[in-house]
């Protein structure tokens, strides 16, 4: 059989851990876990709930430090609030994303923004964290903030098949959002009958997280549903995959990005190439060097 040109074959599937972040809100975590550390350029991906929040019960993660990489936070449901020693500060609402590059150092807090809070409702959203190349690890921190009418969408030409463009391209639709290395963030929603054709450079990582429904993958239409990750081999240029669960549409992020391959000195939140540099990180944050949030107004 010859099978369609340059489609990706998955080389596994991995079941996301549980596990409890900052105050204490709970994430499904696919990266990392014991079978995969890091997956180069990416570092970790976090999915927040989805979890229905009673009145007061949303927790966030109160003043912490960055160096060294990116978080990017895509909001499905609920609202977040951040704050950070650039001075920055904004929400965060459904469809929104905030990629913020830490670069040399910020502290932040991310925390239910207060009436959400207050109210209580469904809490669902997305944190990456992407490495950034050994020369942009001390750049300036940077923050781009799109709110969600400003990320491209496209459909398919037969309607089954909708895409939200973070990051790359997909449909002919192009990202706004621009990135320190080459990277895709896509999400797919997919409805029974849609095939997905995605290309994606044969230099790149990808992966895909399944977060709804579920879908077969690949030219041996591997199985995978909500909170598996499907990792890719590097053997095509093309990534395929169809909706396979009968009722509910398939969800899922396709991510890829070029790897770095440099040494990673990973510890907490701080992400460099040498235990050198992260001692540096710490007596820096230790000394106060990372600035401070300013206090709300
Ligand atoms: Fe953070």
């Amino acid at each position: 059989m010859t099978p369609s040109a340059g489609n990706r074959s998955v080389a596994r599937v991995i079941q996301s851990v549980r596990t409890l972040e900052g105050a204490g809100f709970l994430v499904n975590r696919p990266l990392p876990t014991p079978q995969l550390m890091e997956f180069d350029p990416f570092l970790l991906l976090d999915e927040m709930g989805p979890v229905e929040l009673a009145p007061g019960e949303a927790k966030g993660a109160p003043d912490h430090p960055h160096r060294g990489f990116e978080t990017v936070t895509y909001m499905l449901d609920g609202r977040m609030e951040h704050r950070d020693s650039q001075g920055n500060a904004g929400q965060l609402g459904s469809g929104d994303v905030q990629w913020m590059t830490a670069g040399a150092g910020v502290i932040h807090s991310e925390m239910p923004e207060p009436d959400f809070a207050q109210r209580g409702g469904r809490m669902h959203g997305f944190q990456l964290w992407v490495n950034l190349p050994r020369i942009d690890k001390m750049m300036r921190p940077r923050y781009q903030e799109i709110p969600a009418a400003k990320i491209p969408r496209a459909t398919s030409a037969d309607g089954k098949i909708q895409v939200r463009v973070i990051a790359g391209e997909a449909l002919g639709a192009k990202a706004v959002i621009d990135t320190r290395t080459p990277i895709s963030l896509l999400h797919y929603t997919v409805a029974q009958g849609g095939i997905v054709a995605q290309h994606m450079p044969g230099d790149h990582n990808v992966f895909a997280y399944v977060f709804d429904g579920s879908g077969e993958f690949g030219p041996a239409a591997i199985a995978a549903h909500e909170r598996q990750m499907v990792v890719f081999e590097n053997d095509g240029d093309q990534i395929r995959f169809a909706a396979a669960d009968g009722r509910n549409p398939l969800q899922l992020l396709l991510i890829s990005g070029l790897p770095l391959r440099q040494p990673v000195a990973r510890y907490g939140p701080f992400v460099m190439n040498t235990k050198e540099e992260i001692a540096t990180a710490v007596s820096d944050y230790q000394s106060g060097r990372f600035g401070k949030i300013a206090p709300a107004r």
